[in-house]
């Protein structure tokens, strides 16, 4: 009913994008979102239709539990529509089934309840999220439970992974992000809804296996942060997802790398500005004629004797990289061995950046060693045990004199504690 009377112009529903797509109401389970245009007698239909569907459903609409929020309307507007209504009205930023909704990006109030419910920490003025997430790891990992502690590492040495000799932790910075786009075409072919207000919405080609770039800052922050990461070529995460020829209906036949590291369009600029055909899928490029494929790849003109070359070498590429059976497209990702992507192998690609692997580490950090002593030949390794000389340099006064206690005759330095000590020896032995 709502489609209808939205399609028949009663209601109005709001427009995504430069396409035609209206969007009149989302549901969720019994919770309804309806988009209007803010327009009295649409929000007026709207709510004719939600009464006449509660007599032919039998189901009760709850007026009071309902509210209208108005985007840049005024609000004694939205009070008085409301009262036409019987329902109530609100602002933005709120929540929506617990999560928030039009808070600005990454502000401290909209992490609050992440950050404070779980550890009751007050905030700083001035703070990145990422920053205070991290403190407070940190401060878990060196304090427990105890007022006071000793913070023995710099944080970003002790962030990174296991075999690298550090913790595991990976430090929270903005350009660490979850590639969620990587499975953007399966996405918005199967979460239909959603899908067709993304691609509506930024304009993308809804064939494509990857969004592209978002580059206006009227665009959602939510949308940008998830996708430009992936997107950008700025980076080198696009490069490491690379396009699979199957039927060739997913794959921008220029622009996609599919082929080599570059798109063809930037590998092959001549033979490019010479074909006829500058956009398309793979599959307008060729045939597949008794299951094998063929290339169709039209040209304003033949070939200079010079030129013949460089188009060999174009066929070889293409050629090289087409699919033997007319699977679907799809994505792999470099950065695993089988080619699919997870969350879990993203992290661990981006701790080992720059990072040299020693397998010294593999020892310390294994998993039948318990965690306890894992955790004491890491430290001792990193020269970071509570010698009496190092706790004095720190302000703990434990002893006047930095000896050993065991020999009471050499100070107490990690490598004499664990090697060198004459009564701890004996242990050894
Ligand atoms: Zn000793």
């Amino acid at each position: 009913m709502l489609k209808k009377a939205t399609g028949i112009g009663l209601c109005s529903g709001v427009r995504v994008g430069a396409g035609n797509l209206v969007l009149s109401h989302i549901q969720f389970a019994d919770d309804l979102l309806v988009f209007s245009d803010a327009n009295a007698m649409s929000l007026k239909t709207f709510s004719r239709v939600l009464k006449i569907s509660e007599l032919v459903a039998g189901l009760k609409l709850n007026l009071k539990k309902s509210k209208i929020f108005g985007i840049n309307v005024d609000e004694n507007m939205i009070n008085s529509w409301a009262l036409s209504i019987n329902c109530g009205w609100a602002s933005l930023p709120s929540s929506y089934l617990g999560l928030p909704l039009g808070h600005k990006r990454n502000s401290i109030s909209l992490w609050q309840p992440v950050v404070w419910t779980k550890f009751n920490l007050v905030s700083r003025a001035g703070n990145t999220v990422a920053d205070l997430i991290d403190k407070l790891i940190a401060s878990f990992v060196w304090k427990g439970n105890s007022d006071r502690g000793i913070y023995w590492l710099n944080w970003r040495t002790v962030c990174g992974l296991k075999s690298r000799g550090v913790w595991g932790y990976l430090i929270l910075e903005p350009e660490i992000h979850l590639c969620l786009t990587s499975g953007f075409g399966a996405s918005v072919r199967r979460v239909k809804a959603f899908g067709k207000i993304i691609v509506a919405k930024y304009n993308y080609n809804p064939q494509s296996l990857l969004p592209k770039e978002v580059s206006l800052r009227s665009y959602s922050w939510v949308w940008r942060s998830i996708v430009n990461p992936v997107a950008s070529q700025v980076g080198n995460l696009r490069a490491d997802f690379i396009h699979i020829m199957g039927n060739g209906e997913n794959i921008d036949f220029w622009n996609d790398c599919w082929s080599e590291a570059n798109s063809l369009k930037l590998s092959f600029p001549r033979i490019y500005g010479l074909a006829c055909k500058k956009s398309g899928m793979i599959y307008e490029f060729g045939v597949w004629s008794n299951g094998i494929w063929e290339w169709k790849i039209e040209l304003r003109r033949g070939m200079f004797e010079w030129e013949n070359v460089l188009w060999m070498s174009f066929l070889v590429v293409v050629n090289n990289v087409v699919s033997l059976v007319p699977a679907a497209d799809k994505l792999k990702w470099v950065r695993s061995s089988d080619g699919r992507y997870t969350p879990k192998g993203f992290c661990n690609f981006v701790a080992s950046l720059g990072k040299m692997e020693d397998p010294v580490w593999k020892a310390v950090w294994c998993k039948y060693v318990p965690p306890k002593v894992a955790e004491l030949v890491w430290k001792a390794m990193n020269q970071r045990l509570p010698v009496i000389p190092v706790l004095i340099k720190r302000g703990v006064h434990i002893s006047d004199q930095p000896l050993c206690p065991f020999c009471n005759s050499w100070p107490e330095s990690i490598n004499h504690i664990l090697f060198h000590c004459q009564s701890v020896w004996q242990i050894w032995q």
